[in-house]
């Protein structure tokens, strides 16, 4: 049997999660809530985090805009996510909450802005 211990992020409360992992069985202990079980059953199945980065900006005062997505991703996603935020420029102005890149590899994410960048004038 595989024990693991972890921090539930769902919640400021944090619970402490120990996961026993034998074969196909799964036993979460320590969580407080159910939000706690899903979360450590993601972290051993798929875990998913939200990915932050820097998008180009043509035309802007500054020359990069930060992105998130709206949404967590699978980690297995994120380089590749990351590769296409470094390969796309956008035209400014970009404005907080601005969808750059819409349903990123069909995953129903979105890349939007996190900053504003206004356009030269
Ligand atoms: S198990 Fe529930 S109460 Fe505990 S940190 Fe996670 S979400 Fe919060």
């Amino acid at each position: 049997m595989e024990q693991r211990k972890m921090i539930c992020i769902s919640c400021p409360l944090g619970c402490s999660l120990e996961v026993n992992i034998l074969d196909d069985d799964i036993e979460i202990k320590g969580n407080k809530c159910k939000r706690g079980e899903q979360y450590g059953l993601n972290e051993i199945k798929d875990p998913k985090r939200i990915v932050t980065s820097t998008i180009r900006v043509l035309n802007g005062k500054k020359s990069l805009a930060s992105v998130k997505t709206d949404k967590e991703i699978s980690k297995m996603k994120m380089f590749d996510i990351i590769n296409v935020i470094n390969t796309i420029q956008v035209d400014a102005p970009v404005k907080v909450g601005d969808v750059l890149i819409k349903n990123i590899f069909e995953t129903g994410v979105n890349i939007v802005a996190t900053s504003n960048n206004d356009r030269l004038s």
